[in-house]
């Protein structure tokens, strides 16, 4: 075979194409193919598919292709341009690239699987492209990816903050919580950080989404109530951070009665923290000794943990109503334990108790957004070094955007 047509069957180059030439540098490690048209042929003009004769060409252009035997491999091509009454000169669509891309789409997808399981810096070692061409080509992906995917507003929402670094930099993060997918980076978590994401909707649209799970934060809620009709009964606050919430105040008994006990020589409570947060049946089997002999004591701190743990059974109520009454008998014995930061937390709670509830109706929680949340803490931890925000949202709609990355290829797989 000769490699004229040795390339035109590796690129799948279909009529009017066909290979012209091909030349080898060994010393370069390289191999460059011409494609060439014949030249009676009619082409579409890319607008409006009308079917016209050549006009002129541009000048000859080179496309990165996947390589030939670790060579570098350049596609390159004249192309023509027509004259379409409707919409000028124009540049015909080439069957190897997308308009504008300096690579073949076959190399494209290859760069995206390559992005999607290395570093930006491994990726340019691997492919043997620069910085600005690989951030260039993930750029394209995500545009293409949001592109095919279009407006469209989930019906069940997570909220979340990200801290970026210890000087409490913060992005805010919408998710699908059933698609599992980011929808919407941030820079900052203020009211405006989450407006951005709303606003981007019709009123109507906004209208469609059933539930939004959030951590308390006033801003958000601030927001959501602003923007999303029926926000009031569609905000669930996320069980997690409630239990938080109570963990602290376990633990914030913990170090004050410890506080006490040392006072006077007792250590009974030291490096017992743990102990007291575990959720009661994933208590490790080698504490579980030490752990019952602390609750027989009578400690307060074991009177809050037991608080603690009632408030755990709460969210297995099947209903709204069992979840309420629960709910107040709950509600009696926190606020009568004479356990300052108990009783201060379950006001808190009871104040904000409306959209706790509403966990009963919508069973949703921020588990999601949690679980892509750590997911952007490896893409940021990956040796990125991102330049700028825009870089690090590209990054983040890349892995985590459930987007169609793909070009769409015609060509066969070389
Ligand atoms: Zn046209």
């Amino acid at each position: 075979m000769r490699d004229v047509e040795l390339y035109q069957q590796l690129l799948g180059l279909v009529a009017p194409w066909t290979v012209g030439r091909v030349e080898l540098s060994v010393e370069d490690e390289r191999v460059d193919i011409w494609a060439e048209h014949a030249p009676e042929v009619r082409w579409t003009c890319p607008e409006c598919a009308t079917l016209l004769s050549v006009y002129d060409h541009a000048e000859e252009r080179a496309w990165r292709h996947l390589d030939s035997c670790q060579f570098k491999t350049y596609l390159h091509a004249r192309v023509p341009r027509v004259k379409c009454p409707t919409h000028g000169t124009r540049q015909v669509k080439l069957p190897w690239a997308e308009a504008h891309s300096r690579f073949t789409l076959l190399f494209e997808r290859l760069a995206i699987d390559v992005l999607k399981e290395a570093s930006v810096r491994g990726a340019t070692r691997i492919l043997r492209i620069s910085w600005d061409e690989a951030w260039h080509l993930m750029q394209r992906a995500v545009k293409r990816g949001l592109q095919a995917k279009g407006k469209c507003v989930p019906a069940r929402l997570g909220v979340d903050e990200k801290a970026l670094s210890k000087g409490a930099r913060y992005i805010t993060l919408v998710c699908n919580l059933d698609a599992s997918t980011i929808e919407y980076v941030a820079e900052a978590r203020r009211m405006e950080s989450l407006d951005g994401y709303f606003l981007s909707f019709s009123v109507a649209e906004l209208e469609s989404i059933r539930a939004i799970a959030m951590d308390m934060w006033p801003p958000y809620i601030a927001s959501t109530l602003r923007l999303v009709p029926g926000a009031r009964d569609k905000i669930v606050f996320d069980l997690y951070h409630v239990m938080r919430f109570m963990n602290e105040a376990v633990d914030e008994v913990r170090k004050r009665e410890h506080r006490e006990h040392r006072a006077r020589g007792d250590e009974t409570l030291a490096r017992s923290r743990y102990l007291w947060l575990y959720a009661q049946e994933r208590l490790p089997p080698k504490h579980q000794e030490r752990f019952a002999s602390l609750r027989a004591m009578n400690l307060k701190t074991g009177r809050a943990w037991a608080i603690k743990e009632s408030l755990r059974e709460f969210w297995k109520m099947p209903t709204r109503e069992q979840a309420l009454a629960h709910w107040k008998h709950w509600y009696r014995w926190a606020t009568h334990s004479r356990l300052k930061p108990v009783i201060k937390t379950a006001k808190n709670i009871q104040h904000k108790l409306h959209n706790v509830l509403t966990y009963f109706t919508h069973r949703i929680t921020n588990a999601v957004a949690e679980g892509l949340n750590s997911k952007i803490q490896t893409i940021k931890k990956a040796a990125y070094g991102f330049r700028s925000f825009e870089n690090f949202k590209t990054a983040i709609f890349f892995h985590c955007g459930g987007l169609q990355l793909y070009p769409v290829t015609h060509a066969k797989p070389g």
